[in-house]
């Protein structure tokens, strides 16, 4: 029973596209509704204290965690991507409590080493089903924590789900279940889970500048040939002459992030005021995503995405890091996969579920759960005492 003052499910401030509980599909697993939270806010709790989530910290964005103590961590990027998707929900009058919860559990199925690592590890996975962060993340919160007694996972809402399910093969889709339903029928996810994922590029792509300029792999004479950047710039430059080198690049970032806020929202406005959607079933009927950029933003965010996968993604340093990454991400999948013994005991517990279930697909998902799951420093430790003569323990 409620016994607060007002209901805290559904607040005025909610437009009537909005996600609420009201309209929620629920949990795979029911449960009595939280007595003093939102369903939603429930789901953000939860991921909170999930082991995974607690584990991002230790999990690379783009430099590896022992790189330096400034830089993006999968977890403080995960922040960053709430605080941005907050102000947005809340600019447009959406959920800001699913919006959260989609931002904290968006990464929550990376492996070690950010992209590099998955990649490795899908290359190892190729006979076996492959492997991709973003179904991961999904399972992460469906299967692999192991928190509660009635149920496997965190037993999140379907709306959550689905913000962290952003794309997925026809193959993965047609065996997902429900939530893979929207992928065959070519419909849209609730404006939070849209307004999230460009949260993600926002964030991402601004600091990855910033981290960029910090570690001294690109440089502001390069940077500023993207449009995005140098209109900041200038602005920056023209305001303060005479400003350190570090506060410049702040005001630049901090340009950045709020030109492209600013710029959605207002794009996204003016898209749901022209096709004013009823509810959230005519938001996921819509033929194309109503949460955008505008068509000039959209090509100066290409441009600066496609500046940074050439000067920073490629830069030799970072590959450098990434090769590394790859043969220790493809050494731990072939030593476990071959000899599930120099795993760890409940670990081996879980290969043996799994292959008695699946045959060598089982067992190979089980032992990529397990690498996906470890932290930058554990792979390289656990690397270390399999394949080093010197490493004793
Ligand atoms: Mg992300």
């Amino acid at each position: 029973m409620n016994t607060l003052p007002h209901d805290l499910t559904r607040s005025d401030r909610h437009a009537p596209y909005a996600t609420v509980d009201a309209v929620s599909r629920g949990r795979r697993h029911p449960e009595p509704p939280p007595s003093y939270r939102s369903e939603f806010q429930r789901d953000r709790d939860r991921i909170i204290h999930a082991a995974a989530f607690r584990r991002l910290e230790y999990k690379t964005q783009v430099f590896v965690n022992h790189e330096g103590d400034l830089f993006r961590t999968r977890l403080t990027h995960s922040i960053e991507v709430a605080q941005v998707a907050r102000s947005i929900a809340r600019a447009l009058s959406l959920n800001e409590d699913l919006t959260e919860a989609i931002a904290l559990a968006h990464d929550l199925g990376h492996t070690p080493f950010g992209h590099a690592g998955q990649d490795a590890l899908n290359a190892c996975m190729q006979d076996y089903g492959g492997f991709e962060h973003n179904l991961q993340s999904l399972r992460v919160v469906d299967e692999l924590e192991e928190k509660y007694a009635d149920f496997p996972g965190l037993n999140l809402t379907y709306e959550t789900r689905e913000g962290i399910l952003k794309h997925c093969s026809m193959k993965n889709a047609a065996e997902l279940g429900d939530i893979g339903e929207r992928f065959k029928n070519g419909l849209q996810p609730g404006l939070e889970a849209q307004l999230t994922n460009l949260a993600d590029e926002i964030a991402y792509n601004s600091h990855d500048v910033d981290d960029g300029l910090r570690a001294e792999l690109i440089h502001i004479d390069q940077l500023n040939e993207v449009p995005l950047f140098h209109a900041q710039y200038q602005e920056v430059r023209q305001l303060y002459p005479d400003l350190s080198q570090r506060r410049v690049i702040h005001e630049v970032v901090r340009r950045l992030i709020n030109c492209q806020v600013v710029d959605l929202v207002q794009t996204s406005m003016a898209r749901l005021a022209q096709h004013d959607p009823a509810d959230l079933d005519a938001v996921r009927r819509h033929p194309e995503a109503l949460i955008a950029f505008s068509d000039s933003m959209r090509e100066r965010n290409l441009e600066l995405k496609r500046f940074l996968r050439t000067h920073l993604y490629r830069h030799y340093r970072v590959h450098r890091m990434s090769a590394k990454a790859e043969r220790v991400i493809s050494n731990l999948f072939d030593a476990f996969f071959s000899d599930p013994r120099l795993l760890p005991q409940e670990t081996q517990r879980k290969v043996a579920e799994l292959k008695a279930q699946h045959g060598d697909s089982g067992q190979a998902r089980a032992v990529a759960d397990y690498i996906a799951g470890m932290t930058d420093r554990y792979a390289i430790r656990e690397h270390a005492r399999i394949y080093l003569p010197g490493e004793l323990t």
